[in-house]
């Protein structure tokens, strides 16, 4: 590879990184943050916009540079699988459809698992200030917030990414989706907005998979819910918030909402939280925008 090439790789792979996050960020933040704001206020998370534009603008830049670190690494996929070390293949009758489904559902769970257990590692505070403060930086995150992390963090966002094809045959088709579903989910996690209907956290299965509250809540509250996929590792662990279902419910019944100067007071949050928020944020985070 020459330096010329590097760099025409570098730059096709980061304005493809661009181009998704175009496809998805751009437009969710435009139509329910701008345009529709008045008339989605009905679903909005946290009743109350805190997220101000230093918030978007700090967003976007780590964005920036989220990209070019992923980027980095799709040309080291690139180069490697070149070399012949993937185990990408474009032939589905190669492994069969029944290995095409299951190898979708398993880089889904694999990919969850990584995230959930290496997303508290990085909330322990030895760990917090160096990768994961950037993207706590909003409480009321907005689609411009999926992508904001530390160069660090995007490191470790994209281990799972960057290891996989290399450790299990998959089809091009399922990177694919993978990619387009793990996209979509970490912008509808960062809506601000609920998108998934009344009732969704109580459904059979469905509920393993986390609504918008489920997320946006850890940004608020910061020691729990950590999965961004499932939420089954939060229930074997105890770390979901006792109050999610609720929380959830509430969106849908504002008028039984007791209205509060105090944002939190809103989240019925236990006490012993309350007190392990206070503790965490005081040194490491801003519990409110100002
Ligand atoms: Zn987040
Ligand atoms: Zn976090």
């Amino acid at each position: 590879m020459t330096f010329k090439t590097i760099i025409e790789s570098f730059t096709g792979a980061f304005v493809e990184q661009l181009f998704w996050y175009a496809g998805f960020a751009f437009p969710l933040f435009f139509v329910f943050w701008i345009l529709g704001k008045k008339y989605f206020k009905k679903i909005r998370i946290q009743e109350t916009q805190r997220a101000k534009s230093h918030h978007f603008k700090h967003d976007l830049s780590f964005s920036v540079s989220t990209f070019s670190i992923f980027a980095i690494f799709d040309i080291c996929i690139l180069y490697l699988d070149g070399k012949g070390y993937s185990k990408v293949y474009f032939d589905i009758n190669q492994y069969g459809y029944m290995w095409l489904g299951i190898s979708f559902f398993l880089v889904l769970f694999i990919d969850d698992m990584f995230f959930y257990w290496s997303h508290r590692a990085m909330h322990l505070p030895r760990f917090y200030k160096i990768f994961h403060k950037v993207h706590h930086k909003s409480t009321d995150p907005s689609p411009l917030t999926a992508f904001a992390f530390h160069p660090s963090e995007a490191v470790v966002e994209y281990f799972v990414g960057f290891v996989l094809p290399f450790l299990l045959p998959l089809n091009f088709g399922v990177i694919i989706a993978w990619q387009i579903f793990s996209m979509l989910n970490n912008v509808f996690a960062h809506l601000g907005y609920e998108i998934y209907p009344k009732g969704w956290v109580k459904l059979p299965i469905l509920k393993f998979k986390t609504a918008s509250t489920h997320h946006n809540m850890h940004h608020q509250l910061f020691n729990g819910n950590y999965a961004l996929y499932f939420t089954w590792w939060d229930k074997w662990m105890g770390t979901e918030f006792k109050d999610y279902e609720t929380r959830h419910a509430q969106i849908f019944e504002r008028k039984n909402i007791k209205r509060s100067t105090e944002d939190l007071n809103s989240l019925f949050v236990q006490e012993e939280d309350l007190l392990l928020i206070k503790e965490q944020t005081q040194e490491k985070a801003p519990l409110r925008n100002s």
